[in-house]
C-alpha cells in the first residue's frame, strides 16, 4: 500500500492518469478537475482519500438505494461470498436466482388484463436492453411475422452497447455511431419542452401517426417510463404511456418500459410503471436491484412472450432464446438484490422514498424566480435542476463549487442531478439543496 504522502487524491490521480481511461470521460482535463478519490462509503456519505466526507447526492450512478454498505446487505453478500460464488445458469440453477426470481415476479407491476411472469437476467442496464430488444423481435418472429422495426422516443438513453444505442437518441452521446446503427424510428419526445406545453399531445399524435403508417411492422415501442433520465431529466404525464400502450395493443407490438433508472423506488414507487397505472409486456430493470453493491440487470417478461418461445409440434427451427451471459443470474448478486429489496421492505424505504421526493420538491420550490435556474424537473426523488446556461461548463462549475459545500453532485449537460439514497434523512437533504445554493453563488 501507498505510504501516507502518496496516498493524497493527487498522488492517487496522477497513478490514475498514467493507466485509466474513464467511462464518458474527456482525459485532457480529467486530472485539471481534481476527481474525488473515494476510499470508503456509509449510509449517504462517501469519504475520500484526504479524509473529506461528502454527501452523495447522486446514489453513486443513481444506484445506492438503502445507502452504501449497509450492515444487513454486507452480512447477506458475506455469507453468499462464504456459501457459493458462481454456478453457471446454463444448466444449473441456484437458490439466490430462484428466491430473487420470486420476488421480482411478486413486486412487479400488474393489472387486471396483465402481469409479468418470467426474469431473465443481465449484467448491466444496457445487456437487459440488450436482451428486451432481441426478444422482442424473436417475439414477432415467433408469432406470426418478423417485424423489423422498434419505436423509441427522441432523446431517449437506454444504454452504451449497439442495440441500446440504437433505440437511444442522444446526439452528443450517439450520432458517432450512427452507421453501425439498427434502423429504428423516432418518436417526438413527450417531454420534450421544445414542442411546447402541448408536448405530451404532439408527442401522442406523432406515436398515433407513426403507428398508423407502419405499425404492422413494429415489433416495440420502447421508453424510459416518466422519466427520461440521460437526456437531462425530462418528465412528461402519464397520458403519454397510456396512448402507447392502446397502440402497441391496437397494433400488436410490445411496449418495453425501460426501467433501469426509474425503477425499484426511484420515483417513489416501487416502479414507475405503478405512479403511471400501465403495465407493459417487458420491463427492464437495473442499477438500483443490488442496492448499488454488484452488477445485475433483468428483463421481467409476460407469460405470452415467454411462451412463444416454448417448442411446439411441427417447428421448423428451434423457439430457444439464444443469448446469455458469464454471469447471467450470479448468486452474489442475487444475494445483494435479495437482501436489498428486504431491506427496502422491513425499513419502509418506499415510504422513505415518497417523502424524500416530497421534501426535495418543497425544498427546490425556494429556487422559484431565481434566474439563475432555468427550470426544475422531478418525478419522485429522481430530480434535475437545469441552471441558466453560461456555457457548456456550468453545470458542471456548478456540481464543483457544490462540493466545495460537502455535497457529490453530477450535470448532465448543464442540468444538475440529484438523485440521493432513497433514505436520504432530513438534515441531509437539506445539506444537499443548501449546497446546490451556495455552489450557484459561487458560480454566478
Ligand atoms: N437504461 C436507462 C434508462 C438508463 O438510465 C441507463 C443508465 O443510465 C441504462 C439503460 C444503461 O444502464 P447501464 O449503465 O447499467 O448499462
Amino acid at each position: 500500500p501507498p505510504s501516507p504522502a502518496e496516498s493524497s487524491s493527487a498522488a492517487w490521480t496522477a497513478r490514475d492518469e498514467a493507466v485509466v481511461w474513464h467511462p464518458f470521460t474527456q482525459h485532457t482535463t480529467w486530472a485539471g478537475d481534481e476527481p474525488t478519490v473515494v476510499a470508503s462509503a456509509e449510509g449517504p456519505w462517501l469519504t475520500d482519500v484526504d479524509g473529506r466526507r461528502l454527501l452523495d447526492g447522486v446514489s453513486s450512478l443513481w444506484t445506492t438505494t438503502v445507502g452504501h454498505c449497509h450492515p444487513r446487505v454486507n452480512e447477506e453478500v458475506k455469507r453468499q461470498l462464504d456459501t457459493l460464488d458462481h454456478a453457471t445458469f446454463l444448466g444449473s440453477t441456484h437458490r439466490p436466482g430462484i428466491e430473487l426470481s420470486e420476488m421480482l415476479v411478486e413486486r412487479a407491476p400488474r393489472s387486471a388484463e396483465r402481469s409479468l411472469e418470467k426474469v431473465f437476467y443481465a449484467g448491466d442496464g444496457s445487456s437487459a436492453v440488450e436482451v428486451a430488444l432481441k426478444m422482442a423481435y424473436q417475439f414477432s418472429a415467433q408469432s406470426g411475422r418478423a417485424r423489423p422495426d422498434f419505436v423509441r422516443l427522441q432523446h431517449a438513453y437506454h444504454g452504451d452497447t449497439l442495440g441500446a444505442v440504437s433505440v437511444g437518441g442522444h446526439d452528443l452521446f450517439h450520432s458517432t455511431y450512427k452507421p453501425l446503427l439498427l434502423t429504428t424510428v423516432g418518436a417526438a419526445s413527450p417531454g420534450d419542452r421544445a414542442n411546447g406545453p402541448d408536448r405530451v399531445a404532439h408527442a401522442e399524435a406523432d406515436l398515433e401517426r407513426i403507428m398508423a403508417e407502419r405499425g404492422e411492422d413494429v415489433c416495440a415501442i420502447i421508453v424510459e417510463p416518466l422519466m427520461q433520465g440521460a437526456a437531462g431529466m425530462f418528465d412528461y404525464d402519464a397520458s403519454y404511456l397510456r396512448t402507447a400502450r392502446r397502440l402497441a395493443d391496437e397494433h400488436g407490438a410490445l411496449l418495453i418500459f425501460d426501467e433501469v433508472a426509474t425503477g425499484i423506488g426511484r420515483t417513489g414507487s416501487m416502479w414507475a410503471a405503478n405512479r403511471a397505472g400501465v403495465v407493459p409486456d417487458m420491463l427492464t430493470l437495473g442499477k438500483g436491484v443490488t442496492a448499488g453493491y454488484l452488477p445485475l440487470s433483468a428483463v421481467l417478461t409476460s407469460q405470452r412472450v415467454y411462451d412463444a418461445f416454448l417448442a411446439r409440434p411441427g417447428d421448423t427451427g428451434p423457439r430457444t432464446f439464444f443469448h446469455g451471459h458469464t454471469y447471467t443470474a450470479n448468486p452474489i448478486c442475487c444475494a445483494a438484490a435479495i437482501a436489498n429489496l428486504k431491506v427496502m421492505e422491513e425499513e419502509g424505504v418506499l415510504d422513505q422514498a415518497a417523502a424524500l421526493g416530497e421534501r426535495l420538491g418543497g425544498l427546490l420550490d425556494g429556487f422559484a424566480g431565481d434566474d439563475r435556474v432555468a427550470e426544475v424537473r422531478r418525478v419522485g426523488t429522481m430530480t434535475g435542476v437545469e441552471v441558466a446556461d453560461q456555457g457548456p461548463r456550468t453545470g458542471f462549475d456548478v456540481c464543483q463549487a457544490a462540493r466545495e459545500h460537502g455535497v457529490w453532485l453530477r450535470p448532465l449537460g448543464n442540468t444538475v442531478i440529484l438523485m440521493p439514497p432513497l433514505n436520504l434523512g432530513v438534515s441531509e437533504t437539506e445539506l444537499m439543496i443548501e449546497a446546490l445554493a451556495k455552489g450557484l453563488d459561487d458560480v454566478f
